[in-house]
């Protein structure tokens, strides 16, 4: 079979840089790198060729921009007669433009192009008249060369739905078509170090549609003995580093495009989709929204000109929460909203996008309605954030910025993706403020009577529990337990009713709280029964305390039909004892109490020392 040679409808070969790539490499045992390399280009093309004899096989053949080369470089190794298969790998022009050309060069009979039947339903187009298209699938995904047999693997869309990769067992080299495919301006021929893997993220985070499909195809190729994985772009991966692409191509995250309408700026968009899944890291770990706040800070600043970042979040009841450095992120309730943020808030995503198609810049604002204590916004970027339930803007975000920014599609595109996360973090952080809210509330509820606000007996023991330790500890921190019973109250239910019966332990209540300190602590036990814990006081001093609301008990005044009515109570006093079990004091204040009652009532008793010990 003769050679035939190269047609001029083909365009001239530029010269390679490199001059060694001048030439057919060999990578592996008769296994040829055949390619043409660009200058200056990011997407180098590789064919390879597997020699063996008459049933030779071409491996992704190229274009009219590369064939020349590669022809010339097949003919260093063998003639292209001997090539009986051509494997494409999937249909685009780098890898099937050729084809037409090859149609009319290859004129052995037995010659066959072997693909996926769904890149076949295209390579069809071409329209060739000679080279049959025959199906791996048909073949059993396996090519028998006789003495050397290449296994196909599916790994579909992995770039795309008939993608396959061809495995050389007698080489461990694997054909891996785009997959472990690099991008890069200055492309070693083979990988030299870990660092060989930044081309490779780029080139797959950029077009991998999701994770799970590329786990997929990588968990299908993992269990082959790969020697050498010769991609069709990018480097070859050497041995050495084959285990270390399979395990960052797995944790790669995918999906670039998602992120952008435009995307002519790679790099950023790497770093964009590098920053926002460190920021859904950051918030998956970090419960604390100060870190959080921080972290995102951090992240954002080699993206925008950012110098301080608060946010304005609406809750359900309608009050607005604050979180910014000066309250450690820590949410508060705030009255005043800066004018250029409240107007967002609530607004509907229909209604946001017809203004601002984009997010929203704050010009220099020198009559700002910001809170007293808040710096004007000289610069600032304010970002909404929709809530998932109604979609109307739940918060905004306000990053005060250094300089101006100026927003272009993309920039809009990323501050958008931005905007996700931060979303995340600020729903949760206003939920989690609610709950605490909540908190409050309910323990509010617990430790405070309804009725006189004084505490109940539930916090009684809980305070008294802390308060008794002290006292343990330090003798001369007295507690004093005056016990209070108003007097005959059982008549003012029966003659004036219930209500009257409410006013008057309401009227009793306020003359407890009105005669103590703060750190004293008013009881209502139950019914008209009252306990004041007075802490650190002189004895002589629990009993004028005692005396004054006995004295303004008994000179409270009451309106119509009450108004003739006079109140009065009776009191025991009994002074704790350091180590004394509360029940026990509160056993002897009882006792006093008593005597107070029986003894002609409207009385303070306190509980005498030898009654004690008897
Ligand atoms: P004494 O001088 O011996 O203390 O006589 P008393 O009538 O005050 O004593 P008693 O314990 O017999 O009566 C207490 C009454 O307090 C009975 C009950 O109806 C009333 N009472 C208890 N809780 C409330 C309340 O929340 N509101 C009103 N209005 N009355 C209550
Ligand atoms: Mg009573
Ligand atoms: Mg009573």
């Amino acid at each position: 079979m003769s050679i035939p040679q190269t047609s001029s409808r083909i365009l001239p070969p530029r010269e390679p840089d490199t001059p060694a790539l001048e030439h057919a490499i060999l990578v592996a045992d008769h296994v040829w790198w055949v390619g043409h390399h660009f200058d200056d280009d990011p997407f180098q093309c590789h064919p390879y060729l597997i020699e063996h004899g008459d049933q030779s096989v071409l491996l992704d053949p190229g274009s009219v921009l590369t064939f020349p080369t590669t022809l010339r470089k097949i003919q260093e190794v063998v003639p292209l007669s001997a090539i009986r298969y051509i494997i494409c790998h999937h249909q685009d022009p780098d890898i099937t433009g050729i084809l037409p050309h090859l149609d009319t060069l290859i004129t052995r009979d037995d010659a066959v192009i072997l693909s996926h039947w769904r890149a076949n339903a295209l390579i069809k187009h071409l329209g060739l008249q000679h080279l049959p298209l025959v199906c791996v699938e048909e073949m059993g995904w396996q090519l028998d060369l006789g003495g050397r047999l290449l296994q196909f693997v599916f790994t579909p869309y992995l770039h795309f739905s008939g993608a396959f990769c061809t495995f050389d067992p007698a080489t461990g080299t694997l054909f891996s078509s785009d997959l472990f495919g690099g991008l890069s301006k200055d492309t070693p021929l083979f990988a030299q170090d870990e660092r060989a893997f930044e081309a490779i993220q780029f080139f797959h985070e950029h077009y991998m549609p999701s994770q799970e499909i590329l786990r997929h195809g990588l968990a299908n190729l993992e269990t082959l003995p790969i020697r050498l994985i010769a991609p069709q772009h990018g480097s070859l991966i050497p041995e050495h580093l084959v285990a270390f692409v399979f395990d960052r191509l797995k944790n790669l995250d995918c999906g670039l495009f998602l992120l952008t309408r435009t995307n002519s700026n790679f790099q950023r968009l790497s770093n964009l989709n590098r920053m926002l899944r460190e920021m859904m890291q950051t918030l998956m770990v970090q419960r604390d929204f100060s870190e959080v706040a921080n972290r995102i800070l951090e992240l954002a600043k080699p993206l925008i000109p950012v110098i301080g970042l608060e946010f304005y979040a609406q809750t359900e009841s309608g009050d607005t929460l604050y979180l910014a450095p000066e309250n450690n992120y820590r949410g508060t309730l705030v009255a005043t909203i800066p004018a250029e943020c409240r107007v967002f808030l609530g607004m509907s995503r229909h209604h946001w996008q017809q203004d601002h198609v984009g997010p929203y810049l704050v010009a220099p604002y020198p009559g700002s309605s910001l809170a007293p204590s808040r710096e004007p916004i000289e610069q600032g970027l304010i970002l909404p954030l929709f809530s998932p339930q109604n979609d109307l803007v739940q918060a905004v975000v306000l990053f005060r910025l250094a300089e101006k920014l100026v927003i272009d599609d993309e920039m809009a595109n990323i501050l958008t993706q931005l905007s996700i996360p931060l979303g995340v973090a600020v729903e949760r952080e206003i939920i989690l403020h609610l709950m605490d809210l909540e908190k409050k509330k309910a323990y509010e509820r617990s430790i405070r009577d309804p009725l006189t606000g004084l505490f109940t007996r539930y916090y009684m023991q809980e305070a008294m529990t802390r308060l008794c330790r002290v006292h343990d500890r330090d003798p001369h921190a007295s507690i004093a337990l005056l016990a209070f019973d108003i007097d005959h109250f059982k008549s003012v239910n029966d003659t004036y009713g219930h209500a009257m019966g409410d006013v008057t332990l309401k009227k009793v209540a306020n003359i407890l709280i009105d005669s103590i300190r703060s750190v004293d602590v008013p009881v209502r036990l139950g019914g008209e029964e009252f306990v004041i814990f007075l802490i650190g006081a002189p004895e002589h001093v629990c009993l004028t305390v005692a005396e004054r609301i006995r004295v303004r008990v008994s000179q409270l005044i009451f309106e119509v039909p009450m108004h003739e009515r006079t109140i009065t109570i009776s009191c025991g006093i009994a002074y704790r004892h350091a180590g004394e079990a509360i029940a026990h004091t509160m056993e002897r204040a009882d006792l006093a109490l008593y005597q107070a009652k029986t003894t002609g009532r409207n009385k303070v008793v306190v509980h005498d020392k030898a009654a004690l010990s008897s």
